[in-house]
């Protein structure tokens, strides 16, 4: 384990909670089950030193999330003190409560990019899916005010049970919607999307008919589409090197200050986070407990600490080492070489078309 600051890479990517305040309520959400509430978030001046802090570490690139950015009255001040830090911004929204008079604001103090999500190329599918009426054509109509005000925007999209059948359509509305890049990956099952894991999951044949699709859409889009994955990971035979690496490429900072090294850190137990308000960043990325935990190698087991692909994927997902095998220092049981490989088939059996747990604030 490393531990004293040297030999750590600088991080490349700071995600900004800035809110867990949100009107939608994807039953995949991101954030935790127990969210924070308004009144312990960061305020804006506290972000515009975490900015500075981030662009003195290395930082290029900071993601606007949330919830809902846009929840925030002074998303324009926190957009400003991303461009006076020298910070690339990149705005995460659900589109709804965003409005063209305020995308026209954030533009003109320098915001660099937009991300909006769909939930589905069938707007009554979408609207269910986020559990708020209308989103769907709130979202068609904010994409086309980004594309008038200049900003590139990224289609990013959810792929899941509901959903999954229509990859393609979906790709083609993106397109439609004037997206000049395109994610599409498949939930991850952490968090709410753990909550709702049943009915999230696809069956092995709409996997294998996504796949098919998506092989067509590199072909024919090369280059302007990242299709991360459709396979969700209970299907798959080798984990992903999940957030490129614990504590190697990027932070999360929550809306009330806590900096974890991916988003779903805190699941695991024992782990001591700390906060902007009490630390600098650079003393948080280069000497917090939490971020040192799964450095390097020195804490991996078998079959990993042997395997040449250790340093590709780092053993996987911790989070999911945690959530699945008990023992956050195990393989991701994603990977067949895991002793707890056989877990992930009994469980990605268990989906069914049942009712959503939404999330909710
Ligand atoms: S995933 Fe959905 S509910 Fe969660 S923050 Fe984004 S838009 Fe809101
Ligand atoms: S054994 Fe560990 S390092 Fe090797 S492929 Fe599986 S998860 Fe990755």
């Amino acid at each position: 384990m490393t531990s004293n600051g040297i030999g750590i890479p600088a991080p490349l990517g700071l995600l900004a909670e800035l809110t867990h305040r949100c009107p939608l309520g994807c039953p995949y959400c991101s954030n935790p089950i127990a969210l924070d509430n308004r009144s312990g978030e960061l305020d804006s001046a506290t972000w515009a030193r975490v900015f500075r802090e981030a662009a003195g570490l290395g930082v290029l690139q900071v993601h606007l999330s949330g919830g809902e950015p846009a929840a925030r009255r002074d998303l324009p001040e926190i957009v400003e003190a991303a461009r006076a830090a020298g910070l690339y911004s990149n705005l995460i929204t659900s589109a709804v409560g965003l409005t063209p008079q305020t995308l026209s604001v954030l533009a003109d103090r320098g915001l660099d990019h937009v991300q909006i999500s769909i939930q589905d190329s069938e707007q009554a599918s979408a609207d269910h899916i986020a559990g708020y009426k209308g989103a769907s054509a709130r979202k068609r109509a904010l994409a086309a005010e980004v594309v008038k005000f200049g900003l590139p925007l990224t289609v990013n999209m959810v792929v899941h049970r509901a959903n999954i059948a229509r990859v393609e359509p979906m790709v083609d509305l993106a397109l439609a919607l004037g997206a000049s890049r395109i994610e599409v990956a498949h939930v991850q099952y952490y968090g709410w999307a753990l909550e709702n894991r049943a009915a999230l999951m696809p069956t092995r044949e709409q996997v294998e008919a996504a796949v098919g699709q998506v092989e067509r859409l590199r072909k024919i889009h090369q280059g302007r589409i990242v299709i991360d994955a459709v396979v969700p990971d209970y299907y798959a035979r080798f984990p992903k090197p999940c957030v490129g690496g614990w504590g190697r490429r990027s932070l999360n900072v929550t809306p009330a200050g806590k900096v974890l090294p991916c988003h779903a850190a805190e699941v695991i137990p024992g782990l001591e986070f700390w906060n902007v308000r009490e630390h600098s960043l650079a003393e948080i990325w280069r000497t917090s407990p939490a971020f040192n935990a799964f450095r390097g190698d020195d804490w991996m087991q078998e079959p990993c600490k042997s395997c040449a692909l250790k340093e590709k994927d780092f053993g996987g997902c911790r989070c999911q080492a945690f959530l699945l095998a008990g023992d956050a220092c195990a393989a991701d049981p994603v990977c067949h070489l895991s002793p707890h490989h056989a877990l992930l088939a009994p469980l990605a059996a268990q989906g069914a078309d049942v009712p959503y747990n939404y999330r909710h604030l």
